[in-house]
């Protein structure tokens, strides 16, 4: 979501400056002011292009808090996440005197690049797709966030060291991958601005 203010800017043409409103950005251009110019301005916006994607080291990982050792990774776009082979991020059957309590298809994480401010994403929704009717499922014993139960199709961000309870006891906490600050400037670029991007 960009957020747009009143500024000041340059006119192309003359070079003097001319005040912009929000509702200039919305139309997209603005006519210079100044006597005898009166050229049409094209508005621009700075964004980050999604190819720093491809030169990420790290989508974030899910960890184990009963022993962070155990340390499963995530990847851009959807991760499903539960004790069957089918998941995306395939976590163990995780015993409790006897029981698991995560369903084979637990929860979704949706791993998205916000290309307005340069960073990653995290949306945690309980249940998954399943693989084999394509029908959405929730999961047996519930998902939490942070002591939050999801409720029925609601898709919450998750933050750094967010912590997902699965079936109300096995604990992870998920880290995020933050894109060094150095980088994400390399990627920033600045266009046309174009409404329904931002809609
Ligand atoms: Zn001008």
């Amino acid at each position: 979501m960009t957020t747009f203010k009143n500024t000041i800017v340059p006119c192309q043409k003359c070079g003097k400056l001319i005040a912009v409103k929000v509702r200039d950005f919305e139309n997209g251009a603005i006519q210079c002011t100044h006597t005898g110019c009166g050229h049409i301005n094209q508005l621009t916006l700075p964004y980050y292009d999604e190819r720093i994607l491809q030169g990420l080291p790290s989508f974030g990982h899910l960890i184990y808090h009963d022993n962070p050792s155990i340390v499963y990774p995530l990847r851009f776009g959807i991760n499903v996440v539960g004790h069957s082979s089918s998941c995306h991020v395939h976590v163990e059957r995780f015993l409790h005197e006897g029981k698991c309590y995560l369903s084979r298809r637990h929860c979704t994480i949706e791993v998205l690049f916000d290309k307005w401010d340069g960073n990653l994403r995290y949306q945690i929704q309980d249940g998954a797709i399943d693989s084999e009717t394509g029908d959405y499922k929730n999961s047996l014993n519930g998902t939490l966030l942070n002591g939050y139960l999801l409720q029925n199709g609601e898709k919450i961000d998750v933050t750094d060291q967010g912590l997902v309870c699965l079936g109300g006891i096995d604990v992870f906490r998920l880290e995020v991958y933050q894109i060094p600050q150095a980088m994400r400037q390399t990627y920033l670029t600045f266009k046309p601005f174009e409404l329904d991007e931002t809609q």
